[in-house]
């Protein structure tokens, strides 16, 4: 009989304030415990109530990144999949909705029956059992908790990982905690107390941190190591200081050279195996090259208050760009401001643009007519499912159906090029219904598609109710437009193109959640290509 292998914990927790790096900070160390050859798998718990991010606003909360099996998640996923190249599922995401609709469920059905049901320890163990069912079959997984250690609501988080540590023994998990130090400008100091403080905090809840990611602006004095050991009781070997990186891949670099993979490594019995940077060392050469000439891109977009919003599309363009030797400029252009007669201006300093996903019919007219001025003034377009849609609108409103529309942008519209599919009315308003995750499209031979994907046949992952309505799908030609890729079964319009038009390519799916830095997504690599070359 097999026994089971003992998997690696990393937890990854933060302290002081939220949005310093948590995420990349355990992105990174995935990426160099990976690059030792380890089988590695990380999670990201977020404490917020929801069941998913689907819900979540983007304004607020940037992307929501979908995995290939459809779960609609934190945008961490995205860094994760980016640095790590792993394909992460349902289970990577792990938010208190889902942990406390599962005991809900499990009480009613009568699992429970004459206990009383608690947050410890039936949350708690509801929590590890999704950590450990994620971390099956792996050497080490990764653990990232959301928030910041002592908000209420990521407590039974903190809990349950400090019991989890206990249970697999110290030669099997690591806490790691991200903390961040403050530049006080009057006194020209660099603040350590906010992070003892946050260590403090910590170990109030169980937990001694075995190392400590300092974050800061700039980088840090060596001094801050000693002050910061001392009054924490982490090893000064086990601190790193990780002050802003010119790109955020260079963070696993920087983590490596400061000796956080050899402390990982030691801690849990890993061995000292010697990581294998050397392509992600080209890749952040490249990252880095600001000699190089730039292109530069108009996305046409909505959340323009939060441009992590679209986070995995800059990503894409960026890895694109940097492959072939180039940089990215990228310039936000609000779609709600946009005119018939601005928009000659709005794009005069492109030299292609990206129209990216997105809901409701706040914008939609703006993002119509620059996919309108993109096929008449043959400007380089990738549309991104809405990016899609709004491509074939304009199309037959340049053919002179002017009220065509999408029924999302216009309900009663007469000519309802985009619409919802049967099976999907009356699923409108609920979380989770919609068109989600991988599904496959069939590249029509002879298309400018078929030439960028060298692929009969491609997966990219979707998120979205409407679809091109079939019924105008003979016109698309008069339109000069042409279907690119159908789903196997023929029902539904995957991809278009512009006939004779340089290159303009919408996809209904978003292939942007398929690119890393180490493998460009084919659409975008020929868009970035058609740029330079020009
Ligand atoms: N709102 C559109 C739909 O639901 C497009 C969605 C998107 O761009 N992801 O079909």
């Amino acid at each position: 009989m097999s026994t089971k292998r003992q998997v690696k914990y990393v937890f990854v927790t933060g302290g002081v304030l939220s949005g310093i790096g948590k995420g990349i900070t355990a992105a990174s160390i995935g990426n160099i415990l990976k690059s030792r050859g380890f089988k590695v798998n990380i999670q990201k718990c977020d404490p917020y109530l929801n069941i998913d991010a689907g819900t979540l606003n983007p304004g607020e909360h940037g992307e929501c990144f979908v995995t290939y099996d459809g779960a609609e998640t934190d945008l961490d996923l995205g860094h994760y999949e980016r640095f790590m190249e792993v394909q992460l599922n349902q289970s990577s995401s792990l938010m208190s909705g889902k942990v406390l609709n599962k005991v809900i469920a499990d009480e009613r059905a009568g699992k429970y029956l004459g206990k009383t049901v608690q947050i410890i320890p039936h949350v708690t163990n509801a929590i590890q059992t999704g950590i450990r069912q994620s971390a099956e079959g792996f050497d080490v997984h990764i653990v990232e908790i959301g928030g910041t250690v002592g908000d209420y609501e990521s407590l039974s988080f903190i809990e349950a990982i400090r019991e989890l540590g206990l249970s697999v023994g110290t030669e099997n998990s690591v806490f790691v905690h991200v903390v961040y130090l403050p530049f006080l400008g009057a006194s020209r100091e660099l603040k350590t107390k906010p992070a003892q403080n946050a260590v403090r905090e910590l170990r109030s809840l169980g937990i001694m941190p075995d190392i400590l990611v300092a974050r800061s602006e700039s980088e840090a004095p060596d001094g801050i190591i000693k002050k910061l050991s001392m009054f924490s009781g982490v090893n000064r070997e086990s601190i790193v200081l990780l002050p802003n990186a010119e790109t955020i891949y260079e963070v696993p670099l920087t983590l490596e050279e400061r000796g956080i993979g050899r402390v990982i490594s030691n801690k849990l019995k890993l061995g000292n195996k010697k990581p294998n940077l050397k392509e992600w060392r080209k890749i952040v050469k490249r990252a880095k090259d600001k000699t190089v000439a730039h292109i530069k891109v108009g996305v046409i977009a909505k959340y323009l208050n939060n441009q992590d919003t679209y986070l995995s599309v800059f990503e894409a363009l960026s890895s694109a760009t940097w492959s072939q030797g180039y940089q990215v400029e990228i310039s936000w252009i609000e779609a709600e401001k946009i005119t018939d007669e601005n928009i000659g201006d709005m794009l005069s300093n492109v030299d292609g643009i990206v129209v990216p996903g997105g809901f409701g019919s706040r914008g939609v007219e703006g993002k119509i007519t620059a996919a309108k001025y993109a096929l008449e003034h043959k400007i380089p377009y990738i549309g991104l499912c809405l990016g899609l849609q709004v491509a074939v609108i304009a199309a037959a409103r340049m053919s002179g159906i002017s009220d065509a529309n999408s029924t999302e942008n216009d309900p009663t519209t007469l000519n309802p090029v985009v619409h919802t599919m049967e099976d999907q009315k009356g699923k409108e308003a609920t979380g989770g219904t919609m068109r989600l995750g991988n599904y496959e499209c069939i590249i029509q031979p002879k298309t400018q598609t078929a030439k960028v994907y060298k692929n009969k046949k491609v997966t990219e992952r979707h998120r979205h109710r409407y679809e091109c309505n079939n019924k105008y799908r003979d016109k698309y030609e008069q339109w000069g437009i042409r279907i690119a890729g159908l789903s196997p079964d023929g029902n539904l319009v995957e991809m278009i193109e512009a006939i004779d038009h340089p290159f303009f390519l919408a996809a209904q799916s978003h292939p942007e959640f398929n690119s890393s830095p180490n493998k460009p997504q084919p659409m975008f690599y020929g868009f970035v290509k058609t740029l330079i070359n020009r």
